[in-house]
């Protein structure tokens, strides 16, 4: 494509049946956003488009399980994520959601123009069925073995292991997810989109057309489908919540979810042109116009051949220029989970970390999954913190900010006669743009991020080398043109990182004193600065001008925080541990005979010590109402020696005894366990004697 003349960037339409996490973040509206960002500040006409997908089955299981309606549950979270994304400084132009009126005739349009063209097949099938619940089965209703990795977690229509895209009727072993019995088959009819009849086409489009400037492992994914053979597809549903399919038979019957959901971003395109009052249709068919869209690779079959496959069968689109997909976050080592609670979530984290989102964003940035899964440790976000924003970005602006303030009262000095590093460091602040781009244009946003970091280093170190502070007392006219140039480097740095921490770029063109982006100009002397006058400006900030106070840009963050997050993650694995755990079968039918033989009284701990050189094991001394015995017990870990002493406890009295570490334990104290995994006893709840029985 030669210069495009606008940009349509989608980002993954999140799927409202709970708030998004880091890994949301960090796999697609970081990177989205920075690259809209970079691309408006660079000039560009921009449509930044995203909404909340709210159809498909997930939503309708987890409204019944609740008791609440499908359409609660969504208005429940489109606010929620909404909101995250205000707060984290996600800039779509049009945030939209997938019921919406303008979505659904748009989707419905799009489906009435594929069938009016006759590009799908309309089949009779026998389709998964469960007889107690009524209804047929769609995709998340239905798990199973899945045929390619067999992985034994897999959905109706994909399995979350290997990507594949699946038919429920290929699982192995499918179980229905509503009464957990076997489904049968019964025929249904639906409409499907025969893949195979575009196979050509993604051959020549993405196979031939994208091989140098697609993201191989995008690539690679795509390759290994269209290799396997594509099927046809079914895109409508038997289901009661979604969009209705608007052609004759298709009563009772909805649009598949993964049909719908990215045709949002054309409805959500169409909506923000109404309300600006521009025309929609170029964003989506003009070939002028670059499409990127970032997703997980979770999506990328949806993005790269169903999509696509829809797009030229209604003909008048055009095709994703790019689909940058990133591979998965991990959290400390472990898959990211919603339903294991194994996740940082948006609310919780700026919660704990208030005004923080740049920290955040900077972390995940520089860490980002791009090219293979990667891990989020909070040791490594805390050095990320202190190591890189705050003692090099956040040192260098602070240094000069404060040196201005208290040299100057805060006015650019004026530069006399530049030594040769002077210039050096001047003619290297003008590369840097070019040097960012060209990172962000490959869609390589850890490396652009680490670039930008790369010129707050330069500055930390000229000063570092020039030393202003010293010379201040020998040399005021050197002093004057060491601040002179720091400061260029200071206004170069707070355009240059408005993409990646724009929270932070806010701060520092204010405290500066150049103009915002939006033109809520601090002062009428605010100076104007592109992302272009870097590269082509001599003087970025003039001598002369009044810069504000300094104000911390970042602050040092403490072994003690990092430690709670760990904590409440540990907390959170327990939990889901406890919540998890099989309840054992039921033991072989004993008679009454067998269970008389059991002695079992209460009896008081009198005395009690951990053995040595053991973790688990407490000695005991109980009254048994018959004796006072020894009787060891694995409880060492759940409590200490003097929480016991005094306890009344259940006692198994004619267990033959045997030696523990060389002790010899007669009889067995009665234990359970608590969800959390602490043993606790089974005791009487009143006092009673010692030595009374238990029958
Ligand atoms: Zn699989």
């Amino acid at each position: 494509m030669n210069t495009p003349k606008r940009y349509t960037i989608t980002a993954a339409l999140p799927y409202t049946n709970g708030p998004i996490h880091i890994g949301h973040l960090a796999g697609v509206y970081v990177p989205a956003d920075i690259y809209a960002r970079y691309k408006r500040l660079t000039g560009n006409d921009v449509a930044f488009i995203c909404g909340s997908d709210e159809h498909g089955v997930p939503i309708t299981i987890k409204a019944k399980k609740e008791g609440v309606t499908p359409q609660d549950i969504v208005d429940k979270y489109h606010k929620i994520i909404k909101k995250s994304f205000v707060d984290f400084g996600i800039t779509f132009d049009n945030y939209s959601r997938t019921t919406a009126k303008i979505h659904h005739e748009t989707a419905s349009e799009f489906f009435k123009t594929l069938y009016d063209k006759h590009e799908f097949i309309e089949e009779v099938t026998e389709q998964l069925y469960d007889k107690e619940a009524d209804q047929f089965l769609a995709d998340r209703f239905i798990t199973g073995t899945c045929p390619i990795c067999k992985n034994e977690e897999a959905y109706g229509d994909q399995c979350e292991n290997c990507g594949s895209s699946l038919n429920a009727t290929d699982l192995i072993n499918p179980k229905s997810a509503i009464t957990g019995n076997v489904p049968t088959l019964k025929e249904t009819k639906h409409w499907f989109l025969p893949l195979n009849k575009y196979e050509d086409f993604l051959k020549e489009w993405i196979l031939k057309g994208h091989k140098k400037d697609w993201k191989p492992n995008v690539y690679g994914q795509v390759k290994s489908w269209v290799d396997l053979g594509l099927k046809p597809r079914a895109v409508t549903r038997d289901l009661d919540w979604g969009i209705p399919v608007p052609v004759p038979g298709g009563e009772g019957k909805v649009l598949y979810v993964w049909f719908d959901a990215p045709i949002g971003y054309i409805s959500a395109t169409k909506e923000w042109a109404a309300r600006e009052g521009k025309d929609w249709e170029p964003y989506w068919k003009d070939k002028d116009t670059k499409l990127v869209h970032f997703i997980g690779k979770d999506n990328i079959v949806f993005h790269c051949i169903i999509f696509p496959a829809m797009l030229k069968a209604e003909g008048s689109y055009i095709l994703p220029d790019n689909v940058p997909a990133n591979e998965f976050l991990n959290l400390e080592g472990k898959k990211l989970s919603t339903s294991k609670n194994w996740a940082v979530w948006l609310p919780d984290y700026l919660n704990d970390f208030p005004n923080q989102q740049d920290v955040l964003r900077y972390a995940l940035t520089a860490n980002a999954p791009e090219s293979k899964d990667n891990d989020f440790t909070w040791k490594d976000f805390q050095a990320r913190n202190n190591n890189e924003l705050v003692a090099i970005f956040g040192n260098f602006i602070n240094r000069v900010v404060v040196l201005t303030n208290k040299y100057y009262e805060g006015i650019i000095p004026e530069a006399s006669e530049f030594s040769e590093v002077d210039n050096e460091t001047l003619a290297a602040i003008k590369a840097y743009p070019t040097v960012i781009e060209s990172s962000i244009e490959r869609y390589r946003f850890r490396e652009a991020s680490q670039e930008l970091m790369n010129l707050a280093r330069l500055g930390n170190k000229y000063l570092a080398d020039e030393e202003p502070w010293k010379l201040i007392k020998t040399d005021e006219i050197r002093t004057k043109t060491i601040m002179y140039v720091a400061l260029q480097i200071a206004s170069a740095l707070a355009t240059l990182c408005e993409p990646f921490l724009p929270f932070t770029s806010d701060k520092l063109k204010k405290i500066l004193r150049l103009a915002l982006n939006d033109n809520t100009d601090v002062t009428l002397s605010a100076v104007e600065m592109s992302w272009a006058d870097i590269s082509e400006k001599n003087v970025l900030i003039p001598s002369g001008h009044q810069i504000g106070k300094g104000e911390l840009l970042f602050s040092k963050i403490e072994d003690k925080t990092i430690q709670e997050q760990l904590d409440k993650l540990e907390a959170s694995k327990k939990a889901n541990e406890a919540a998890n755990k099989v309840i054992e079968p039921q033991k072989e039918i004993i008679t009454f005979e067998d269970f008389t033989k059991l002695d079992m009284r209460v009896g008081t701990i009198l005395e009690a010590e951990k053995m040595s050189k053991t973790k688990k094991l407490l000695v005991l001394k109980v009254d048994t109402g018959i004796d006072i015995r020894t009787i060891v017990s694995g409880i060492a870990e759940s409590f200490s020696p003097e929480e016991v002493i005094g306890k009344q406890v259940t006692v198994l009295v004619n267990l033959a005894p045997r030696a523990l570490r060389g002790v010899e334990s007669e009889g067995m104290i009665l234990m359970t366990e608590t969800p959390e995994g602490k043993l606790v006893f089974v005791n009487p709840d009143t006092a009673v004697n010692s030595g009374f029985q238990i029958s």
